[in-house]
């Protein structure tokens, strides 16, 4: 998929594969499809001359499917879709941001919520404790140490091999083609993920915690923003 080979690609054209009522389907796209807690991408689509708002993105057994605001009659051939980066790039700036968390809090993660205004990220600490306070700190200091985004593709045994790299029971990390993706933030976490991340941590801007919820024995909720 293109926003997982590179999640600064805005704009895309390809064939239409499939129209059902107000779906558009793609093999592939730059708008990212909603998954492991990260909302699917808004933007614009234009087709047979016609420009439509999306309103949400979503796998599909076909590949990719663009969720238009009104469906177009009789939509065939290519389309070109531009997403609506402001929010992509939020939600990007949000996701990476779980991940430093997770190299913060060294716990297998429960839970999780991408939002445009706050996310939640939710640990199992177990029989831990954590001052959680001391967060604006240390994921601030993450963020100023401009910490590189890369990636690695592995396979599934290659993985079964390093269980410890799995930081989430509750999502299976994406297979493209028996292959894993594992994200590299810097020198501080490594896991696999399917979702859309920034280039560098610096792009993240100000890290500022909410609150600390415990909901229930398995789920202790961190609940942050940025500016
Ligand atoms: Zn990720």
């Amino acid at each position: 998929m293109i926003f997982l080979n590179d999640s600064y690609i805005k704009e895309f054209q390809a064939p239409i594969v499939a129209v059902e009522e107000e779906k558009i389907i793609t093999a592939d796209s730059c708008f990212y499809a909603q998954s492991g807690g990260q909302p699917g991408d808004k933007g614009v689509v234009e087709v047979n001359g016609q420009k439509v708002n999306v309103i949400n993105t979503i796998k599909h057994e076909k590949g990719i499917a663009h969720v238009l605001e009104s469906a177009i009659e009789g939509a065939s051939g290519d389309i070109q879709g531009s997403i609506d980066w402001d929010h992509r790039f939020r939600l990007m700036r949000m996701h990476t941001t779980m991940h430093l968390l997770c190299a913060a809090l060294p716990y297998y993660v429960t839970g999780g919520s991408i939002g445009w205004e706050k996310s939640r990220i939710d640990f199992d600490l177990g029989e831990e404790s954590f001052e959680f306070e001391t967060l604006n700190q240390i994921i601030n200091e993450f963020i100023q140490q401009a910490h590189p985004i890369s990636y690695q593709w592995i396979t599934s045994e290659e993985l079964d091999q390093q269980p410890e790299l799995v930081r989430t029971l509750s999502v299976q990390p994406p297979r493209t083609n028996g292959q894993i993706r594992l994200v590299k933030i810097g020198t501080i976490d490594l896991q696999p993920c399917g979702g859309t991340h920034v280039a560098n941590t610096h792009e993240i801007g100000e890290f500022k915690f909410i609150k600390y919820e415990s909901k229930g024995k398995m789920n202790k909720r961190v609940q942050f923003t940025l500016d």
